[in-house]
C-alpha cells in the first residue's frame, strides 16, 4: 500500500516536471553577442557587448564578444539589442476591429474571449512585448490566461491583470449601457460598484479571484454608449474606498480618466496611474507630479477611434463616433504637455482597440508628439516596470529576466524599427529569430 502510494507520488512528480511549452521550459545557457546595446537603465548605447543568460535570467553583461564553455551563441552583432518591451495598457481578450463593439458583447461568450486571448497573447509576444498589464477583461478569463502563460501552457507576455473594470452603474465599464434593461449576462455585474461599501467588496472579491491590480473608471469613456468622458462619474468616496482597500492588499490602482476633474481627484486620492488623461490641465500635472502618479498615454487608441469615426462608423455604437472625434485629436498634444511638465510616463497602448501585435506603433506616435526617443523607450522599460512593480523586467542587467529583443537598425535613429523586431527572447527562451516565429 505504502509502496504504491509512493510510486504514484513519484509518477505525479515526473508528469509535473515534464517539459512543456513556454518560458519555464528551457535550461540552456546562451551568450548573446550584441552589436549595439541599449540596456534600459543607463543612458546611451554600448558597442560589442556579451549578454550571459542562464536559465531564465541574465547573469552578466560584459564588454567584447566572449564565448563561455557550454553556452550557445546568439549572433546579434549586426543588431541593436534591448530589454523586452512592456505595454502597461492592453486588453488581450477584446478586439474592436473585429466588428461592432455592442454586437460583439452579446454574441461572444467567455470561451470566445479566452481563445481569442490565447491568439492575441502570442501576437503580442512576437511583436517584442514580453510583459503586459491587462487593464480590463472578464476576471475569470484574464486570470486563466495569466496562469496558463505562467505555467508555460500558452506562449504570451508575462501578464499583470486587473480583471473586470470597476465602474458605476451606467459608467464607462457598464456593459449594459445602451441595451434593453431586460438583456443582461451574469458577468456584466462583476465590476459594477455603487457606493464605497460595494467598492470595498468588489476589490476584495477581485483580490480573492487572482487579480494583480484594480482598474477603475472615474470618468466616462469613448468606446462605451452614452457616458460622458468629461464627467466624473465615480464619487470621491468610491475612489477612496477602492484605493485604500487595494493598497492594503498590495494591489495598485489604474484609473481611466479623460476629464480634468476625474484626473485631479483620482490623482489626489492616490491612484497609481491615470490612463488616457485626455483633458488634463497644468493644474492636473502639478497634482500628478506631487503624488508621483503615472500617465499612461494610449495614443494609438486615440488615433484609431478617430479613424473608426471617419472610415468605419459601423464598428462604433451610438455616441461613440462623436466622443472619438472630441477626445482622439487632443491626446498627443497632452502627452507632450505632461512630459514637459515632468509627469512620469508609462508606455501603454489600449491594444484591443486596434489590432493586437501592432503595439509598437505607439513609439512612433509618442515621438511625433514631441517626446525625445530616449524617454519614449524608457517609458516602456523602467516606466512601465516601475508602475507594474516588477524590478526584473525592463532592463538588461544581472538578475533581470532574460527578456530581450533586437532590431536590425537602431530605434534611436528610426523609432519605427520597433515595429520590425527581428529577435525575441523571453525568460531565456528564443520565441522569434531572424524575424521568424518559433512559437
Ligand atoms: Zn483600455
Amino acid at each position: 500500500m505504502k509502496k504504491s502510494l509512493l510510486a504514484s507520488v513519484s509518477l505525479a512528480m515526473t508528469i509535473a516536471a515534464a517539459p512543456i511549452l513556454g518560458a519555464q521550459a528551457q535550461a540552456r545557457d546562451y551568450v548573446i553577442h550584441a552589436g549595439h546595446l541599449i540596456d534600459g537603465v543607463n543612458a546611451g548605447e554600448r558597442a560589442n557587448v556579451s549578454i550571459l543568460v542562464h536559465d531564465d535570467q541574465i547573469t552578466g553583461v560584459q564588454d567584447g564578444f566572449v564565448t563561455p564553455a557550454g553556452a550557445d551563441v546568439v549572433d546579434l552583432s549586426q543588431s541593436t539589442v534591448m530589454p523586452g518591451l512592456i505595454d502597461a495598457h492592453v486588453h488581450l481578450t477584446l478586439d474592436l476591429t473585429k466588428g461592432n463593439a455592442q454586437l460583439q458583447s452579446v454574441t461572444k461568450s467567455g470561451y470566445d474571449e479566452t481563445l481569442e486571448g490565447v491568439g492575441n497573447a502570442r501576437l503580442t509576444l512576437l511583436a517584442g512585448f514580453t510583459s503586459v498589464r491587462d487593464v480590463g477583461g472578464d476576471t475569470a478569463v484574464v486570470v486563466a490566461l495569466k496562469r496558463a502563460q505562467k505555467a508555460g501552457t500558452i506562449p504570451g507576455p508575462r501578464m499583470w491583470v486587473s480583471g473586470s473594470i470597476l465602474s458605476p452603474t451606467g459608467g464607462h465599464g457598464d456593459p449594459a449601457n445602451g441595451f434593453d434593461p431586460a438583456l443582461t449576462k451574469p458577468e456584466w455585474q462583476d465590476g459594477i460598484v455603487d457606493g464605497p461599501d460595494e467598492a470595498v467588496k468588489k476589490v476584495r472579491e477581485h483580490f480573492r479571484d487572482g487579480v494583480d491590480l484594480i482598474k477603475i473608471v472615474p470618468s466616462g469613456g469613448v468606446a462605451s454608449v452614452g457616458d460622458d468622458p468629461q464627467a466624473q462619474l465615480m464619487t470621491d468616496a468610491e475612489i477612496k474606498a477602492v484605493v485604500e482597500t487595494a493598497h492594503t492588499l498590495h494591489l495598485r490602482v489604474a484609473a481611466h480618466a479623460h476629464g480634468a476633474q476625474a484626473i485631479d481627484h483620482a490623482s489626489d486620492i492616490g491612484v497609481d496611474s491615470i490612463e488616457h488623461g485626455s483633458f488634463a490641465t497644468p493644474a492636473s500635472y502639478t497634482i500628478m507630479k506631487s503624488h508621483g502618479t503615472y500617465l499612461v498615454p494610449t495614443l494609438i487608441a486615440g488615433a484609431t477611434v478617430v479613424e473608426f469615426a471617419q472610415k468605419h462608423p459601423e464598428l462604433l455604437g451610438p455616441s461613440m463616433a462623436e466622443k472619438a472625434l472630441a477626445v482622439g485629436p487632443i491626446m498627443a498634444k497632452n502627452l507632450y504637455a505632461a512630459w514637459k511638465a515632468g509627469v512620469k510616463i508609462a508606455f501603454g497602448t489600449d491594444a484591443g482597440v486596434y489590432h493586437h501585435g501592432q503595439n509598437a506603433r505607439e513609439f512612433e506616435l509618442m515621438a511625433k508628439a514631441g517626446m525625445p526617443v530616449a524617454d519614449v523607450l524608457r517609458s516602456s522599460w523602467t516606466g512601465a516596470a516601475t508602475l507594474i512593480g516588477e524590478s526584473r523586467i525592463g532592463a538588461i542587467s544581472p538578475g533581470a529576466f532574460a527578456d530581450i529583443v533586437a532590431t536590425d537598425k537602431d530605434p534611436m535613429v528610426d523609432v519605427t524599427e520597433l515595429q520590425r523586431v527581428r529577435f525575441v527572447m523571453q525568460g531565456g527562451r528564443i520565441v522569434k529569430d531572424h524575424s521568424e516565429p518559433r512559437i
